[in-house]
C-alpha cells in the first residue's frame, strides 16, 4: 500500500497514475471481504503517519504517543538533512501491518489517512505566491488491487465521503503546510538545525511530551495568552495538536501569531548568547592549551595534522 503523501512526481515505474485528478473525477473501485485480493495492500505496507493519525492510534491503544512512536513507527526523512515523517513499522523480520487481522483492520475505525484514501493519493501542493494549499488527487493503480475490476463508480469526492477522510485532512492541515512551507523555502533558507527538528518531531508527533513542554511555567512566561486559552488549548490533544501547528509556524517561520513576553523573550536571548560566548572562549582555551603542549613536546602544526597547505597546489603537503 502506498501512502497518500507522494507530493513529487511519481518515477516513470510508479503504481501513481501520471495525471492530477478532482474530486469530480469518477474512479471505479470496490474494496470488500471477500475479494481475491482481500489483505494483500496491508501485507507489504509503506505508510506515512499524519500527526491526527497518530493521535488517533494512541488513543485507541492506550498508550502515549511516546511508547506510539517507539512500538509501532519509523522515522524518515521527508526531505533530505530537513523535515521528519514518521511511517508505521511493520511486523518483525516482515513487511504486513502490525493491525492486520485475517478479518481485516484491526484498528479499523482509527485507520490512518494513508489506509483511508487508498487507492486515491493525496496531492498538497502551494505555488510559491500563493498563500493557500490546494489539494488534488491521483489514482494508484498496483496489479495485485483487484478492486478496480469490481464496476462499481464513484467520484473522488464520494469516496473520500466514504472513507471519512475530511476530518483527518482538516487536523493535518497545519502539519502539511508546515511541510510545503520548508519545501517552497528553498535551499537558501538552508537546513535547519538539529534543535529545530527536534521540536518539530515533538510538537508534531509526540504530543504527550509536548503537552508537559506547554504545560510548564517557562513556557508559558515566556508565551502570554489568557489562562482560559492555556485551558482551552490542554483540554485536549487535538487542541493541542492545532496549537503545536501554529507554534512551530512561529518558532520555524516567524509567523508570530502568539504573543511573547519581550523582556523575558530578550533576556534569555541574552541568557543564550552569554552561553554562547562562553562555550566560544572554553574552545578557544582547550585550543590554546593544545597548542602550548604541542610546543613543549617539540611538535608543530603540520605534523600534528591538525594543518592545513595554504598553496592549492600541492596535494599532500607530507609528500
Ligand atoms: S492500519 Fe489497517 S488498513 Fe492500514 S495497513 Fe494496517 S491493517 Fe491495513
Ligand atoms: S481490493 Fe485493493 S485495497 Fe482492497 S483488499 Fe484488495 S488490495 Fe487491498
Amino acid at each position: 500500500m502506498s501512502n497518500t503523501m507522494p507530493p513529487d512526481v511519481p518515477f516513470p515505474n510508479s503504481p501513481v497514475m501520471p495525471q492530477q485528478i478532482g474530486e469530480d473525477h469518477v474512479i471505479q473501485f470496490s474494496c470488500h471481504k471477500g475479494i481475491g485480493c482481500w489483505n494483500a495492500c496491508c501485507a507489504n505496507i509503506d505508510i506515512s503517519l499524519t500527526p491526527y493519525d497518530i493521535v488517533r492510534l494512541k488513543t485507541r491503544l492506550g498508550i502515549s504517543s511516546t511508547v506510539f512512536l517507539r512500538d509501532y513507527t519509523v522515522p524518515y526523512e521527508i526531505e533530505k538533512d530537513s523535515i521528519v515523517g514518521v511511517k508505521f513499522r511493520p511486523v518483525e523480520n516482515g513487511t504486513a501491518c502490525r493491525f492486520m487481522q485475517p478479518e481485516g483492520c484491526g484498528v479499523y475505525a482509527d485507520r490512518p489517512t494513508a489506509c483511508r484514501y487508498y487507492p486515491v493519493a493525496l496531492l498538497s501542493m502551494r505555488r510559491q505566491d500563493e498563500f493557500t494549499d490546494t489539494q488534488s488527487y491521483a489514482l494508484v493503480k498496483e496489479d495485485h488491487c483487484k478492486g478496480h475490476e469490481v464496476d462499481r463508480k464513484l467520484t473522488v469526492g464520494e469516496y473520500r465521503k466514504e472513507q471519512g477522510v475530511d476530518q483527518y485532512d482538516e487536523l493535518a492541515r497545519g502539519w502539511r503546510q508546515l511541510i510545503l512551507k520548508k519545501k517552497s523555502s528553498g535551499p537558501a533558507v538552508g537546513a535547519p538545525s538539529l534543535k529545530s527538528r527536534q521540536l518539530f518531531f515533538m510538537a508534531c508527533y509526540d504530543i504527550d511530551t509536548f503537552r508537559a513542554f506547554v504545560d510548564s511555567s517557562v513556557f508559558k512566561e515566556l508565551f502570554e495568552l489568557p489562562e482560559e486559552e492555556w485551558k482551552q488549548i490542554l483540554s485536549d490533544d487535538f487542541n493541542l495538536l492545532q496549537f503545536s501547528f501554529r507554534y512551530l509556524k512561529q518558532v520555524l517561520f516567524g509567523e508570530n501569531t502568539i504573543p511573547l513576553n519581550d523582556a523575558i523573550a530578550r533576556e534569555r536571548r541574552e541568557k543564550w548568547a552569554k552561553r554562547q560566548e562562553e562555550l566560544e572562549k572554553e574552545a578557544a582555551a582547550k585550543r590554546a592549551e593544545y597548542e602550548r603542549q604541542m610546543m613543549a613536546e617539540g611538535i608543530n602544526e603540520e605534523d600534528s595534522g591538525l594543518g592545513f597547505c595554504q598553496d592549492e597546489s600541492c596535494g599532500d603537503k607530507k609528500s
